[in-house]
């Protein structure tokens, strides 16, 4: 039987790069690939606790509950919010989801129709761009810099495609790790507010921070009216709760809501109500500040073993200051992609950048996650990776030579 799947599906096709991270994570390989945080550091206790917790309210625990989520729970996350500023709001303008990502997949299902255009980073979050093609969006991209989208060209792009809706990872961004500055996020605001173009804030890294310094979300600038900001528990918390929650103008929530219960009914409630118990009887707050001091040192073990390919000129690469990952530039002719079975077969992996691209992407780029794997895999990995890049470079000079 040759199945006739609905053409949206077509952008749904397994890649090679998926096939080969497929076979990485069932053998010896030191991953840096995922995007996981470290199950060594899970609040496994606190989560038992605030399941028990949940427990004993009896029987209604297990019942259906609102579309929009615990309501209690909804209210915690405000309450958290208002500590960065994003304030005005009450808890009909949250809808909890499962995970961020289907927030990011229900803005996309209320707002985008075939031919929509999008703005975006470059590059930016693979599976948002994954979302936005599914509903068949125009992405265009956006030039960037290290402090964040080139308001010049924001501008220009805004008066030649008229675009609906705006995506940003603003704070140490998936895959590059970038930050904007507060002067860009300002402008941004100023520059939305004029031609009334939505802006989506999607925040999960936030909070993983490796300094004192502090970012304003963008959300914390507007004044409810064109921003909608996501974050989830998934890096603070655990990510197998599937909790991600997202803010904004109440009409829109409203139709998201709509959509959900036509796709889920209501995500899990019973993790809401344990998310609840876990905020309020938990120092989540230090839980975090703990993580981040460990992320921090791994990203410094990281960045020192890189450091000698970098004074060799084999990368480029911006320290970041917190999030999950670290963005590799290789030299201009390297192709990351035609790289990794190379760099699978001698033990290490990693994403290559070209699918965070929406068009035009650099193929000379990659993402390596220092979370989840330990400081020893982080030495050995980076030395596999880096010897690999020497030899690829000498290889080159052979050829040119010839
Ligand atoms: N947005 C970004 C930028 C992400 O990196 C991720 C996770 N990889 C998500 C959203 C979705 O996270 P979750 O669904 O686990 O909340």
């Amino acid at each position: 039987m040759k199945y006739a799947f609905a053409k949206r599906v077509r952008h749904l096709q397994s890649s090679v790069v998926r096939d080969i991270l497929k076979i990485v994570n069932q053998g010896n390989v030191i991953s840096f690939a995922g995007g996981l945080p470290d199950d060594g550091l899970f609040p496994t206790e606190a989560i038992k606790d605030a399941f028990t917790s949940a427990f004993e309210k009896g029987n209604k625990a297990f019942q259906y509950g609102e579309t929009e989520g615990y309501r209690p729970l909804r209210e915690v996350i405000l309450e958290r919010m208002g500590h960065k500023g994003i304030q005005g709001y009450d808890a009909d303008n949250v809808l909890l989801t499962t995970g961020s990502q289907q927030a990011i997949d229900l803005l996309a299902r209320v707002m985008i129709s075939p031919g929509d255009v999008l703005l975006t980073e470059e590059p930016t979050y693979l599976a948002a761009l994954q979302v936005f093609q599914s509903y068949e969006a125009q992405i265009i991209p956006v030039q960037c810099d290290e402090n964040g989208m080139i308001m010049d060209d924001l501008k220009e792009k805004i008066k030649q495609y008229h675009p609906k809706m705006l995506y940003v990872v603003p704070t140490f961004s998936n895959p590059s790790g970038r930050v904007w500055s507060l002067e860009r996020r300002k402008e941004l605001i100023r520059i939305v507010k004029k031609q009334n173009v939505l802006v989506f804030e999607d925040d999960p890294y936030g909070d993983i921070q490796f300094t004192n310094e502090s970012y304003t979300p963008i959300a914390a600038l507007d004044n409810g009216s064109h921003v909608l900001y996501t974050s989830t528990f998934s890096k603070t918390a655990v990510p197998a709760l599937r909790t991600g929650w997202i803010v904004g103008p109440y009409q829109i929530i409203r139709m998201m809501a709509q959509a959900k219960q036509a796709n889920d009914l209501h995500s899990n409630s019973l993790a809401h109500q344990a998310l609840y118990e876990l905020c309020r009887n938990f120092d989540l707050d230090g839980h975090i500040k703990k993580i981040s001091s460990v992320y921090g040192e791994r990203k410094d073990i990281m960045v020192y073993h890189l450091q000698k390919a970098q004074r060799e000129g084999l990368i480029k690469f911006v320290e970041p200051k917190g999030g999950m990952f670290l963005w590799l530039e290789l030299q201009e002719q390297v192709n990351a992609e035609a790289l990794l079975p190379r760099a699978v077969e001698k033990g290490m992996a990693y994403v290559p950048g070209a699918p965070f691209y929406a068009e035009a992407p650099k193929l000379n780029t990659l993402r390596l996650n220092f979370t989840h794997a330990t400081d020893n895999q982080i030495k050995i990995g980076m030395d596999i990776l880096i010897r690999m890049l020497e030899e690829v470079d000498v290889e080159r000079t052979q050829l040119k030579s010839l």
